[in-house]
């Protein structure tokens, strides 16, 4: 089975009303945890790198090992998609070296680097003609893009935004209809990391439901949404780890989000609390081990279960088998006859 093109996952789970995860990866162990959760619940999957997991892996190693999960997993339907891609540039890099999908995140000038060390958030207008420019590039190859609009919250890698701005209905008809991206990341309140909320989750959700109306053939996306539940902070903190505080998106607003018209999820944190709680855990209990697998294996089982959970918390199970990938040739000839 070749790699599926992110347009059609999300076509295909919007006809099923259920979301995908998109799951941050940047080592072997993470990989082979997310898919064999997408075996065990046949779930179809989107494996995401961003601009830091791939300068982590040197390129070469993350691709080598996002071609072994596909190679070891050929009845699943697979996307690769590039995270917060900071220009066209980056953009370039990852198709050439396979991507089936790119985001291209126009809401910050990532070349700009204010004295205060964050990046201006950028006008409409930019946004539209750098993430055209991005569209132009990859639907001439067939593969899918998905732009931002509003800023998030929160740190990711070293991105730090200057103020959240949730997005506008008005902007929204307007970016899809000029841009023609296949996805967009809509600014609802969730924010980057392990600490979103203060006292508790605020998410602006009926903005998804007025955003729907005015772009109803792009899919939408919700960035910053592990939970960051209060058992895997508790298990991090108990084996010496310091997170207080840290507090997420709750299931049950995502799975608001899924019916008011969210279509991918992309969860990072969780997966690295997970990880840490698994290692913190070894070191504790066995300070005599010492080898590696004795407790990356451990974090490697326990991100399998938390991703299985996930994949049946939106629905995703059970779907793997609904569809046959397309390929990006024709993915090439859709576009082509859209334009
Ligand atoms: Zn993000």
């Amino acid at each position: 089975m070749p790699l599926c093109p992110l347009r059609q996952v999300l076509d295909e789970a919007r006809k099923g009303a259920y979301g995908v995860g998109a799951y941050n990866v940047n080592n072997m162990e993470q990989i082979q945890a997310i898919m064999q959760a997408a075996r065990d619940t046949a779930s179809p999957l989107i494996i995401q790198a961003s601009r830091g997991a791939l300068e982590y892996t040197n390129f070469t190693y993350l691709k080598h090992l996002m071609m072994a999960a596909v190679e070891d997993n050929p009845d699943l339907p697979i996307v690769l998609h590039l995270d917060h891609g900071p220009n066209l540039d980056l953009c370039k890099k990852a198709i050439a070296i396979g991507f089936t999908s790119v985001m291209i995140d126009g809401s910050i000038d990532y070349d700009v680097t204010t004295a205060a060390g964050k990046h201006p958030a950028r006008s409409l207008e930019d946004n539209i003609r750098v993430s055209k420019e991005v569209v132009d590039y990859a639907h001439a190859r067939g593969v899918s893009v998905e732009g931002e609009l509003g800023t998030l919250g929160g740190i990711e890698e070293d991105t730090k935004t200057d103020k959240v701005l949730l997005t506008e209905p008005d902007e929204v008809e307007q970016f899809c209809a000029e841009t023609g991206v296949d996805a967009l990341a809509l600014a609802i309140g969730t924010s980057h990391g392990a600490y979103k909320f203060k006292t508790e989750p605020v998410l602006a959700l009926e903005l998804i439901t007025e955003c729907r109306k005015r772009a109803p053939d792009t899919a939408f996306v919700m960035h910053g949404s592990s939970s960051v539940p209060k058992e895997l902070v508790d298990e991090v903190n108990k084996y010496g780890g310091n997170m207080p505080g840290a507090m997420g998106v709750p299931i049950p607003a995502i799975q608001e989000g899924i019916k008011r018209g969210i279509q991918k999820i992309n969860v990072d944190t969780d997966g690295r609390l997970v990880v840490t709680a698994a290692i913190r855990k070894v070191f504790v209990e066995k300070p005599e081990v010492f080898d590696p697998r004795k407790y990356l294996g451990p974090g490697r089982a326990a991100l399998a279960e938390l991703i299985a959970s996930k994949m049946r918390d939106f629905g995703t199970a059970g779907h793997a088998a609904d569809y046959q990938p397309k390929t990006l040739d024709e993915m090439k000839a859709f576009y082509a006859g859209q334009g």
